[in-house]
């Protein structure tokens, strides 16, 4: 079957340029995501960070190092004991069910609460192991190698999908759960500018580009963005003066699938 590229004509210009931009506007403020040097560390982070904002998910990581200081103490909890120290960070019962599974599975591997033995492997080695484990995806097993092995790789979460697609660089007809537009879109950005466009485009997503309501008229992009799949009335405010509370309330009734679309565009809890 042949797989047609999930890259947009010109996608590779379109991301030198945004790269360029994205680091003018925002400095690559890395410390503020809070990742995590320890790979163990950095997985379990990942997975608060499902289906939640920064805020949130730090501070249920916060709560989580507070009740169990050791990942062996989280071992031997039971889940709705975990369940309950996660409950402000939003799914919290899939995600203590997750946890759990994951430090079972890393003491089945490795033997141990840790997962240092990556450290010795290939990229893909590590991100082989990685992605087998309960609530990694690509993204996630991407995450943990770039901030925790300093690897050049470039993780795809929902932020970048969605303002790649909005920009023009992904066609509208890109699929996010399919591993070839993760290896795309890695492939298409130098691996020396992979960590930096990664932030920036989080930081972006975060602070801009919201999924309901992005702040088009105030965007350091906003020259060289198609604004796909921007529904009419995202359009309209995003050509007129920056109003955000005239722009949330319109855009608050755009359809739900919308809406949905966006919020729902990682789904890696298995
Ligand atoms: S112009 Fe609007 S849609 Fe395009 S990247 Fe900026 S905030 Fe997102």
């Amino acid at each position: 079957m042949t797989i047609t590229s999930p890259l947009a004509r010109g996608a590779r210009d379109r991301l030198d340029e945004l790269d360029r931009r994205l680091e003018k506007a925002y400095g690559t403020p890395e410390a503020v995501l809070g990742n995590k040097e320890d790979p163990l560390d950095e997985a379990i982070y990942i997975i608060l960070s499902f289906q939640t904002d920064l805020a949130r998910f730090g501070a249920t990581w916060d709560r989580l190092k507070t009740t169990y200081p050791s990942w062996e103490a989280l071992e031997r909890a039971p889940v709705p004991q975990v369940a309950r120290v996660l409950r402000e960070g939003g799914l919290h019962r899939q995600k203590a069910r997750t946890l759990k599974r994951l430090v079972t599975e890393v003491r089945r591997i490795a033997g141990e609460l840790s997962l240092n033995l990556l450290r010795d492997m290939t990229d893909e080695e590590a991100e082989q192991i990685l992605t087998r484990l309960p609530g990694l995806s690509w993204k996630g097993a991407r995450c943990v190698l770039l901030y925790s092995l300093g690897r050049n790789v470039f993780p795809v979460d929902g932020n970048t999908f969605r303002i790649l697609k909005r920009v023009g660089v992904l066609r509208s007809s890109a699929i996010y759960r399919r591993r070839y537009l993760h290896d795309a879109l890695q492939a298409a950005v130098p691996a020396a500018r992979r960590r930096v466009l990664h932030v920036n485009l989080v930081i972006h997503g975060q602070r801009t580009c919201l999924p309901v309501a992005p702040q088009c008229p105030r965007c350091p992009i906003r020259s060289i963005c198609a604004m796909k799949g921007l529904p009419r009335a995202a359009r309209k405010a995003a050509t007129g003066p920056f109003d955000l509370a005239a722009q949330t309330k319109r855009l608050r009734t755009l359809p739900a699938n919308y809406r949905g679309a966006h919020l729902m565009a990682e789904r890696p809890l298995k």
